[in-house]
């Protein structure tokens, strides 16, 4: 599997895979003409875009997308919140794969602070893992045989301790992001309880510029999994 970072961040998000025979999007974050830059204008060769949630960094340019005839996907409570009706809109369900090209898709529940959240399981034909997981600060889901995997490791708890302890962050909102993230810690257990023994490759997602430090990260996590990790967007 392929998988290229166009954008990663509460500044916007949107990641390309391919399978070598079907490429998608994954979120809808970042401008349409820098995902157009990104891919050297070969947009044709997308055959979906999937939307976890409704926030605006991974939403904000759903229409731009579906005006440049693109298919979009998103669960139903999601669809509701951007309120958007088009007909390249489809709604997905939690629990119920369906096909786009040589693609698997299972959207899966995530944990955030929006109606209808989801993360993705995405199987190839060619018998490739990837799970897609970001803005949720707890995985229910442990799936076997992942081969990629593209997981938010927003922040780090004691870090953003820190910086609510030195005036840099405001409690609320470290509370907010606690409840809505997935931080280090949590990171680190969900791998640990996981099979990864056919896991090849591992991005680091959705870091926050504040509460993280991506050096420290990538080598803990390398020292888990035990396989290349890539900082997304870095
Ligand atoms: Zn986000
Ligand atoms: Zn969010």
């Amino acid at each position: 599997m392929d998988i290229l970072t166009i954008g990663s961040g509460s500044s916007g998000n949107s990641y390309k895979m391919s399978d070598g025979e079907t490429a998608i999007l994954l979120e809808a974050g970042i401008k349409f003409q820098k995902v157009q830059q990104a891919l050297k204008f070969k947009t044709r060769q997308i055959k979906g875009v999937l939307v976890t949630h409704e926030h605006g960094d991974h939403a904000k340019y759903v229409v731009d997308y579906l005006l440049n005839g693109l298919n979009v996907y998103m669960t139903a409570g999601t669809k509701k919140s951007l309120n958007i009706e088009h007909h390249r809109l489809f709604t997905v369900e939690y629990k119920s794969a369906f096909k786009i090209g040589s693609l698997t898709i299972l959207p899966f529940e995530t944990q955030h602070d929006v109606a209808e959240p989801c993360g993705y399981l995405i199987k190839s034909d060619n018998g490739s893992k990837l799970l897609f997981a970001t803005d949720t600060y707890y995985i229910k889901y442990k799936v076997p045989g992942i081969t990629h995997m593209l997981l938010e490791v927003n922040h780090d708890y004691d870090y953003m301790m820190e910086n609510v302890k030195n005036g840099h962050l405001h409690q609320g909102l470290a509370n907010r992001i606690m409840k809505s993230h997935l931080n280090l810690e949590n990171a680190i257990k969900y791998l640990q309880s996981s099979d990864l023994s056919q896991l090849k490759e591992i991005h680091l997602i959705h870091l926050s510029n504040s509460n993280s430090k991506a050096n420290e990260f990538k080598e803990k996590i390398q020292a888990i999994t035990g396989v290349p990790v890539k900082i997304a967007g870095r």
